[in-house]
């Protein structure tokens, strides 16, 4: 069990420079180092370094080199599930150190991350591990007197490039599956949340990761993961971030060496609650989490809640006692339900969208403000927008922060054509008692997961897609592991 003690006694610890991770030692970087802020109380962390684009080709060189020598690559696979293991369980052994410094770096409420990050880490290396040695290759049925046979290969060198919110899960779930695959990898963190990242790439070495298959690289995306992005050598990318960095990095793809670049994108996702749902209070307190927990920095919070008028103003009255019920504030404290925004930059923009969104004609019934800002900290209340229209621009601009854009509808049809109606297609709820109305919905709605009676969901074993402008391929689930192979066909005579 932990108690405020142990995490007060972790908050307190210096945290010493930190270098770039290649070939499985520190090499500090030549570039004058970013500083890194607490957005708890923007009290000044430590520094990252911040990456050439010479130090990312050396990072790429370092997981080719161990790509080609088969270190990892050509490990039995039982060895390679073994480490995987071993990884799994020196996270959860360092979870609650690398929970706190986690969130020290970027402002997720402990409650949310000690699960959400390090728990979902460490079960996303050990659902990768029981794969390695799951998967055959196959002999397809060819005629008689020839062979077809299907390998299932690594590509050789990955780039992942990841965001702020959940780096150590969305972390993991790159970085594993393309591991148990036997691929290299060389990892970005974003800016505002690398340090977690820099120590899961120690973790792993500790743990019996050879050299050079894992790197972490942090500083400037725009160099750093830009030279990723153009690499000669990198074989596939996977991004998880915004759409404008996604359309950059095809770019660089198609000015480079057409590596295969997956993007897992933002959402705007509608979450529909119809008035014959089953229980209308848990489906505001489930609705009122799904956008505010963590400040609203979920790539699939239920941004849009849709909502049958016959229940429309009972309904936002319950979200809103919710919003206003939650403790927002310093995220190392146990009782803190919403932590902190991640940054300065992100607060502004999270409080310019609510502006606008009013000016569109939007009631702002609670929030719509910076909080606490005597704690030198990034805090923003939950925030309720009704009247929303589809002309609004928050109806369809993604805000990733703590703002729900409410809007009534008058039938299924309705419904419908407002859920789809967005160019992101990540997420959606649906809270109906009808069974044949659910699975109407699940149909009807253009999205890569569609909840009912529920919403979010951490499990391994099912695919996050995005449809749409929300991205291609999957995270997580077996399918994931189909961006970090590739198939190769033998054709024998015999
Ligand atoms: P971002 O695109 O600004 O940054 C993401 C990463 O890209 C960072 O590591 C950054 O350093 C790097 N980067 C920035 N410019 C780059 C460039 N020119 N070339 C290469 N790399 C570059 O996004 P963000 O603000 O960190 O993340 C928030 C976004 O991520 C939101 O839109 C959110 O919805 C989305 N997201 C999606 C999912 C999902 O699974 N679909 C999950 C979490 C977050």
């Amino acid at each position: 069990m932990t108690t405020q003690a142990d995490i007060d006694a972790l908050r307190r610890e210096t945290i010493a420079p930190q270098a770039l991770f290649i070939d499985g030692a520190q090499l500090t970087g030549t570039a004058e180092p970013m500083a890194v802020t607490s957005p708890i109380d923007g009290s000044a962390l430590t520094t990252i370094a911040n990456a050439t684009s010479a130090e990312a080709d050396l990072a790429v060189a370092s997981a080719r080199a161990a790509f080609t020598d088969g270190r990892w690559s050509r490990l039995a696979p039982a060895a390679r599930k073994k480490t995987l293991f071993a990884i799994a369980d020196a996270i959860e052994a360092d979870a609650l150190a690398l929970s706190v410094l986690g969130i020290r770096d970027n402002g997720t409420e402990f409650g949310m991350a000690y699960k959400a990050e390090a728990g979902s880490a460490a079960a996303t290396f050990r659902y990768y591990a029981e794969s390695v040695d799951k998967i055959p290759g196959e002999i397809a049925p060819t005629a008689p007197g020839t062979l077809g046979l299907v390998h299932h290969e690594p590509v050789g060198v990955v780039g992942a490039i990841i965001p702020w919110n959940f780096p150590l899960m969305i972390g993991a779930w790159k970085i594993a599956p393309a591991l148990a695959a036997g691929n290299s990898i060389v990892v970005k963190p974003a800016e505002t949340a690398s340090l977690s990242l820099l120590r899961l790439a120690e973790i792993a070495a500790g743990a019996g990761l050879p050299a050079g298959v894992l790197n972490v690289i942090t500083g400037d995306g725009r160099v750093a993961g830009d030279a990723l992005a153009r690499s000669m050598d990198v074989d596939v990318l996977a991004f998880t971030g915004s759409g404008m960095t996604g359309r950059k990095l095809l770019e660089a793809s198609a000015q480079s060496n057409l590596k295969r670049v997956y993007l897992e994108l933002g959402g705007k996702s509608p979450n529909v609650v119809f008035a014959d749902a089953p229980d209308l209070d848990k489906a505001a307190a489930v609705s009122a989490a799904g956008i505010f927990r963590n400040a609203g920095q979920v790539c699939v919070a239920g941004s849009r809640l849709l909502v049958e008028r016959s229940i429309h103003d009972d309904f936002v009255a319950a979200l809103k006692t919710h919003a206003e019920a939650f403790k927002v504030g310093d995220p190392l404290d146990l009782t803190t339900q919403i932590g902190a925004v991640n940054s300065e930059t992100q607060l502004a923009g999270n409080l310019r969208l609510t502006e606008a969104a009013i000016s569109d004609g939007a009631d702002c019934i609670t929030g719509g403000k910076r909080i606490l800002e005597q704690t030198g900290g990034s805090y923003m209340a939950p925030t309720i927008l009704t009247g929303v229209t589809p002309t609004n621009t928050v109806f369809r601009n993604e805000v990733f922060g703590p703002v729900l854009a409410v809007t009534p509808f008058d039938s299924e049809d309705h419904a419908v054509a407002l859920a789809n109606d967005s160019d992101l297609g990540l997420a959606a709820g649906v809270w109906t008692a009808n069974l044949s109305r659910a699975h109407r919905m699940i149909g009807a709605i253009n999205a890569g997961v569609v909840h009912v009676n529920t919403y979010g969901g951490p499990d391994n074993t099912v695919p996050l897609t995005g449809h749409k402008q929300s991205g291609n391929g999957s995270d997580k689930s077996l399918h994931a592991l189909d961006k970090y192979t590739n198939l190769k066909t033998a054709w024998i005579q015999l």
